[in-house]
């Protein structure tokens, strides 16, 4: 159910980057006003597992081919995300999303492009966010394209499926338990809920490998890139194009840019900065230290 968990080609090679700590971040970052880009790495510390994290076991994850083409996979990625969806929206901001909400509001921090779809920054408060892969609070239909909320659909797959939820319990992981199947003993029963308008397959509003972002999206985030002075990167590995283009694009319009993440990055070749840690500590830490922008 989430759009980081996209299987990729691209082998980690090690790139020495001279400048690795707070201090040159702030060095670097002090009167500069920042865009921010985040990925999973800034939801880990609210308890959102980061599959590609140095310590995540590899996996398969779907691709848009696979919940278009087959109705046997929607019905085993429904009833899956009926209940995983639940443990998202139980989910809260924690301080590296507080201490965005901070920059911006001292005006530091342009905006936020995330690649998550678990809408921490707005919980937190952020104002500028651009959901660049989706949001899991939505739900559009791939026939009328009507976009419903994943609240009401909640309630028509409960409808249709009485007791299901109950035969599962509460298990926060579903989606990376590594026996998720035998937890959910049968999903052959399962019902998908239909659009109610015109009969067509719903989808969560979320961009799945092999789909592309649309591009009124993807300009946006540029133009957020090109608002700012210097780009940070927040608790992302940058595997995936979709984020790692606005990297690549800060470094050639001679922008630094700050990578803060637990491990080596695709885009540590661009980096100004890498700080090897956690984002919580790091981003408060930032709040403390940069003035505001000259
Ligand atoms: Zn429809």
């Amino acid at each position: 159910m989430f759009p980081q968990a996209r299987p990729t080609t691209w082998q980690p090679e090690p790139v020495e980057v001279a400048r690795t700590t707070v201090d040159d971040a702030v060095e670097v970052l002090s009167g500069l006003r920042i865009t921010a880009l985040t990925g999973a790495g800034i939801s880990t510390d609210s308890g959102i597992p980061d599959y590609r994290g140095p310590d995540s076991p590899p996996r398969s994850p779907m691709t848009y081919q696979q919940f278009v083409g087959d109705e046997e996979f929607r019905r085993h990625y429904w009833a899956r995300n009926h209940v995983g969806w639940q443990h998202v929206d139980r989910t809260a901001p924690n301080a590296g999303h507080r201490a965005l909400v901070r920059l911006e509001e001292q005006d530091i921090l342009a905006g936020i492009i995330t690649q998550n779809v678990d809408l921490l920054h707005e919980d937190a408060g952020s104002r500028t966010v651009i959901d660049l892969h989706g949001r899991y609070d939505r739900v559009i239909c791939l026939n009328c394209g009507r976009v419903i909320s994943r609240t009401h659909l909640a309630e028509r797959l409960t409808a249709l499926n009485p007791g299901f939820l109950e035969s599962v319990g509460d298990v926060a992981d579903i989606e990376i338990a590594p026996d998720a199947d035998a937890v959910i003993e049968s999903t052959a029963h399962f019902k998908p809920a239909p659009c109610e308008f015109c009969g067509g397959v719903l989808k969560p509003e979320i961009v799945y490998f092999g789909e592309n972002v649309p591009r009124e999206r993807v300009e946006r985030a540029f133009a957020l890139v090109d608002s700012a002075g210097a780009l940070l990167v927040a608790g992302s590995s940058l595997t995936v194009m979709s984020g790692l283009r606005f990297v690549r694009h800060a470094a050639e319009t001679g922008k630094p840019v700050v990578i803060v993440n637990r491990g080596i990055t695709r885009g540590d070749k661009y980096a100004t900065v890498k700080i090897d840690a956690g984002t919580s500590d790091v981003l408060e830490e930032l709040v403390r230290r940069l003035p505001p922008p000259a």
